[in-house]
């Protein structure tokens, strides 16, 4: 999971692009990067959060009023700097590019990448496969101004290639903007403009919060399989260019994107409010005795107040989470993990003690959180312990650039809910249903038909994902926590 941004501008754009990664910071707290063009391209990366890596120094040196940003949690390739994003590529013309995504065929590129094209892909970043891709398409038809059939064409010859999920925005100097989204539109883009010149501004990123954080309007979404070309003179062009069924991730409305983001024009809020009613209906056929409803913070909160209103139960906060420790479920090993979870919630004992309690949770990915937050309620006086996770069970890896890649990390893999009751030590486990997951989101479009679910039921919407490929990427994310490992040793 990871947030982009850019934006070909009027004035310069670092300031721009330093609030609006702060506002995706969620998406990824590994390493954030800034490249901006003034003639020539002027780059700061690095390894951590936005607000530690960039200073009053960046913002003197990044100069120019064209730039991209990218916020990272590594996918494949694990965590060095020097994966850090944007990438760059001198030739043709000097292209810069960021995404959000996972090539699931990135080793099948890498080597055709050197044996047909002679491109040594000098990282292990899939987004340097696409660059190239892209680079090589755009070369082949050696002209000296780009129109946009010909970043079309480019375009095209990526889809044609690279399978997966990878939501892109790119600039070719003194060229234009490009902005893409693989044919099924796995992951968001959205883009906006701003009217604060003789010419507009405009901006792409991952999620809509950026674009408003910016001062960016008129937002939409780049759709599944669209291109986007905006030129040197701000001519905007967009082109329809793959006609697969739109398949977004449901994950981004369970727990990647912000509640004020829209993803394909459906609120992240309101879809966590459905998926909390569509569960209170669920749970109250189950006839619990109920004292409390207790989300687990942040992102359990919109759900849980509306399974509490819906049953007519109490609501308290009682899990604090301290904001300045990272999000467990992106922090790249088990190990930490482990040991975040104490330092991340700490309970009011007084809410918890003699009570039937439900928690609210967003998902239960390995059952390492869930059951220290179970022991933790007990360990305050809790009668009786329910969990409830807004989603359904996790069951199948992520091939789309989510760090829930290993198979046998699933704690939901091959336990029923009983089970799952009994390994995180609560009295019940209740889930949310598929169906009523897909419903929350359509209750807000009728237009969206089709979703990634694969994590849920694991048919992957690319096809393409033989079991030679996930073990291929089961064995990266091994390989990239180990060096993180050693590396924080
Ligand atoms: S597999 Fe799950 S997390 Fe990954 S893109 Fe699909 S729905 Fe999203």
């Amino acid at each position: 999971m990871c947030g982009v941004i850019g934006i070909f501008g009027n004035d310069d754009v670092f300031q721009d692009l330093y609030q609006g990664l702060l506002a995706i910071q969620h998406r990824g707290q590994d390493s954030a990067g800034i490249i901006t063009y003034n003639g020539r391209f002027h780059t700061k990366k690095g390894n951590g959060l936005v607000r530690d890596i960039f200073t009053a120094e960046h913002a003197n040196r990044l100069r120019g009023n064209i730039g991209l940003g990218h916020t990272r949690y590594p996918t494949i390739g694990g965590g060095r700097g020097e994966d850090a994003q944007p990438f760059q590529v001198n030739a043709p013309f000097g292209i810069i590019m960021a995404h959000n995504g996972n090539v699931v065929n990135y080793t099948e590129l890498k080597t055709l990448l050197f044996e047909k094209y002679h491109r040594l892909l000098n990282s292990d970043n899939d987004l340097e496969a696409i660059l190239n891709l892209f680079a090589q398409e755009l070369e082949e038809q050696n002209v000296r101004q780009l129109r946009p059939e010909h970043i079309f064409k480019a375009v095209a010859g990526v889809f044609k290639r690279a399978v997966g999920s990878y939501s892109v925005v790119g600039y070719i100097a003194e060229q234009g903007l490009v902005a893409f989204r693989d044919p099924y539109g796995i992951k968001p883009l959205v883009w906006g403009a701003r009217r604060d010149g003789i010419v507009p501004s405009y901006a792409v990123a991952s999620e809509s919060v950026s674009l408003n954080i910016m001062n960016f309007g008129d937002i939409k979404d780049v759709g599944a399989g669209q291109a986007l070309f905006i030129d040197r003179n701000r001519n905007v062009f967009k082109k329809q260019i793959a006609h697969c069924p739109h398949s977004p991730c449901l994950f981004e409305w369970v727990y990647f994107a912000r509640p004020d983001s829209f993803i394909d024009e459906v609120n992240v809020y309101r879809c966590r409010v459905n998926l909390g009613r569509l569960l209170a209906d669920d749970i109250k056929k189950l006839h619990l005795a109920i004292d409390v409803v207790v989300p687990v913070p942040d992102s359990a909160r919109d759900a849980a107040i509306e399974i509490a209103r819906k049953l007519n139960l109490k609501y308290r906060e009682a899990l604090v989470k301290n904001r300045y420790i990272g999000r467990t479920f992106i922090m790249p090993a088990d190990r930490e993990r482990k040991n975040s979870v104490r330092m991340k919630l700490n309970p009011i004992a007084s809410e918890f003690k003699d009570k039937n309690v439900l928690l609210v949770d967003d998902s239960i990915v390995r059952g390492n959180t869930s059951r220290a937050i179970v022991r933790m309620v007990r360990e305050c006086g809790a009668r009786h312990v329910y969990f409830a996770a807004y989603s359904p069970p996790l069951r199948h890896p992520c091939v789309y650039g989510i760090d829930m890649q290993t198979r046998t990390e699933f704690i939901a893999r091959h336990s029923d809910p009983d089970q799952i009751a009994k390994k995180i030590g609560a009295d019940k486990v209740i889930y949310q249903t598929l169906d009523n997951l897909k419903k929350a989101v359509r209750m807000e479009s009728k237009k969206l038909k089709h979703f990634c679910a694969a994590c849920f039921n694991g048919e992957y919407v690319t096809g393409n994902v033989t079991p030679e490929i996930l073990e291929d990427i089961e064995r990266e994310r091994k390989e990239s926590w180990e060096k993180q490992l050693d590396l924080n040793v």
